[in-house]
């Protein structure tokens, strides 16, 4: 291929695996299918398929975890557009695409009657309307993101913004055009994108695939939801309306948030239903039936006192279901655009659409609360909200294997890779099934010092030993990256000097700062085992075995699933705590330089042999150290 013969001229290593994941990425778009690749850590996985895309002008969907990597794969593609476009003359275009949620809507913005700085200035430079480009608030952007409830087919017709619209006019006509569209796991269970035929689809970061589907298909209230979203919206028309909206959640469910957990698994929604019923549903409907009352009340009035209305007006009453057919009938119209008050009314509308359309998703809700399905997965969690001054709760449920909700029809070819992907997890957890291929890994494991210290995390001299083998390798190092399980024990942690926590800052930044020396360690639980780059010589502690806590909401459902199929849910909890175990081990090595030594206070590693597979396979040779009590 030219553009890497070309890239190699300019220092590009080059890499056996890397030349084997062109050769399936060729073989993918000349005999479609499904392949699933395993590419080590060192691969360059990332170039592994974006050179064979460009090169050969493939139209593709390129999905991967979060908005981050998206961000991180955009960096990656603009280097080899610009090459692309002087070796090969090819015009690469692309475009990143996210969730509705992430794009401001003008029309939401503009009735809006205080202006916002940031936003003003975004406006008027040039900006694509995605949020993760200014600091906003999370609540001022949830509030003027695109909304499928209040953007409705029929109003974005209607809309004044609609040939400016970010989302729907900018992007997604980028979108039509662009030969390769970067999305993330969420969108791709959505199919939030324009048609995919012919189209390459490429799924990276397989291993946590899983995971993101899951977190996209569930569906919830929250008290936020409940009282900014519908009350909130029933007190423009009602202000003194209140609903003890919390009384709900602290009594039935705050009793549940025991020792830090933030999230609880629930049997079944069922038994709470009568009293969100009673505490909550009933409210809420009766202070909507007034509501509606005096929204129809409006609309008749203003239509009494004029002989005329626009045709836009009419047309909206007509197509958004307000009005009756002969009602409509009645309503004179001669003249195309809204007047100033017809805008006002239309405001006052669109409010009642919008609270509308969200009873009705509670509605919904409900009937999914009084019904028990064993193929779904039930939750309680709580995160304090700056804006509720007290928790929020969301209730939420979910299907515990999101098998067949990915769906491949129509794609020309698809590619699953991650460093750990793992075929078995995938058809398990998934239902996908596809060519599977392991290529070898390139990076000096065997120069890794793997020390397991003799110790079972079950018994009382573990954390002590933990807190040893951290000054350990702080003796060692000026960087350690510790792996943890559990947020509980976070707190031995606590008065240790030079060391930050996974949450009191974004995570790049944090990795910055381990990068830069300002921090000399850097503790934390699921996106440190799998999503960071910290080059050079390091420390790496692993608390221990990584088994998904039997508590957390969608581990406990998948094994009571299991089990009620008569499978045996060990085998998937040690499936998941292999592939987090071996993502772990690739946070030490991340280039052909990087050198480090592992620590592991776990010596369960001699009794569940594959893990102890894992590391021999790699070339690393174990080192054990024995506690004395
Ligand atoms: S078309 Fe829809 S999303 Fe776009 S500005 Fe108008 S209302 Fe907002």
């Amino acid at each position: 291929m030219l553009l890497y013969q070309f890239l190699l001229k300019r220092g590009l290593e080059s890499r056996k695996s890397q030349e084997e994941f062109f050769k399936l990425m060729l073989s993918a778009m000349e005999e479609g299918g499904v392949k699933i690749i395993q590419a080590p850590t060192g691969t360059g996985k990332t170039y592994g398929y974006l050179i064979p895309i460009v090169e050969k002008g493939q139209k593709a969907i390129i999905s991967t975890g979060t908005k981050l990597l998206q961000e991180q794969l955009r960096r990656d593609l603009e280097v080899i557009k610009s090459y692309a476009g002087y070796i090969l003359g090819n015009h690469v275009s692309y475009v990143v695409l996210k969730g509705k949620s992430n794009y401001l809507c003008l029309d939401r913005y503009y009735a809006e009657a205080q202006k916002v700085p940031e936003l003003e200035m975004a406006i008027n430079s040039g900006w694509d309307g995605d949020f993760e480009f200014v600091n906003l608030d999370v609540d001022l952007r949830e509030k003027l993101c695109v909304d499928d409830d209040y953007c409705t087919p029929y109003y974005r017709n209607m809309c004044k913004y609609r040939y400016e619209c970010y989302y729907w006019s900018k992007l997604k006509n980028l979108e039509k055009s662009a030969q390769i569209l970067i999305i993330n796991h969420a969108l791709l269970s959505l199919r939030e994108f324009e048609n995919p035929e012919e189209r390459l689809l490429v799924i990276d970061e397989a291993h946590e695939l899983d995971k993101y589907i899951t977190s996209s298909l569930k569906t919830g209230f929250s008290t936020y939801t409940l009282r900014i979203d519908i009350l909130g919206r029933i007190r423009e028309f009602l202000p003194s309306a209140h609903v003890d909206i919390e009384s709900f959640f602290t009594d039935n469910f705050e009793h549940l948030f025991k020792e830090g957990k933030e999230e609880v698994a629930l049997e079944n929604l069922c038994p709470y239903a009568e009293d969100f019923e009673k505490r909550i549903m009933t409210a809420l409907f009766s202070l909507y039936q007034r509501v509606k009352e005096e929204v129809m009340h409006s609309i008749h009035s203003f239509l009494k006192e004029r002989l005329f209305v626009s045709l836009k007006l009419k047309d909206y009453l007509l197509n958004s279901g307000v009005l009756a057919w002969e009602d409509y009938l009645k309503i004179n119209s001669n003249y195309e655009e809204l007047s100033q008050e017809e805008e006002k009314l239309l405001k006052k509308l669109k409010t009642y659409q919008l609270l509308t359309k969200r009873l009705t998703r509670l509605k919904e809700f409900f009937q999914l609360m009084k019904e028990e399905k064993p193929e779904m997965g039930y939750m309680v969690s709580r995160s304090w909200s700056r804006k509720l001054q007290t928790y929020n709760y969301r209730l939420e449920c979910f299907p515990v294997f999101p098998s067949g909700f990915i769906d491949f029809s129509g794609y020309k070819a698809v590619v699953i890779t991650s460093a750990t992907a793992n075929p078995i997890d995938l058809e398990k957890t998934l239902g996908i099934v596809g060519d599977y291929y392991e290529l070898e890994h390139t990076l000096p494991y065997h120069q890794i010092d793997f020390v397991v210290y003799l110790v079972d995390p079950r018994e009382e001299d573990w954390k002590d030993c933990l807190m040893r083998a951290y000054k350990y390798l702080r003796t060692l190092y000026d960087k350690v990256l510790i792996l943890l399980t559990n947020r509980e024990h976070m707190k031995l942690f606590e008065k240790e000097e030079g060391l930050a926590f996974q949450g009191e800052d974004s995570l790049s930044k944090l990795v910055e700062h381990l990068r830069e020396g300002r921090i000399k360690a850097l503790a934390g639980l699921d996106s440190l085992w799998f999503g960071i780059d910290v080059k050079g010589e390091k420390g790496l502690l692993m608390a221990k075995l990584p088994f998904e806590s039997p508590e957390d909401p969608i581990t406990f459902h998948r094994i009571r699933f299991l089990k009620s199929v008569g499978e045996d849910p060990f085998e998937y909890q040690k499936r998941k705590a292999l592939i987090k175990f071996q993502q772990g081990i690739g946070r030490l090595i991340r280039s052909k330089e990087d050198r480090g030594t592992i620590v592991l206070c776990d010596k369960r590693i001699f009794k569940f042999k594959e893990f102890l597979r894992v590391v021999e396979k790699l070339g690393i040779k174990v080192r054990v150290v024995k506690m004395l009590k």
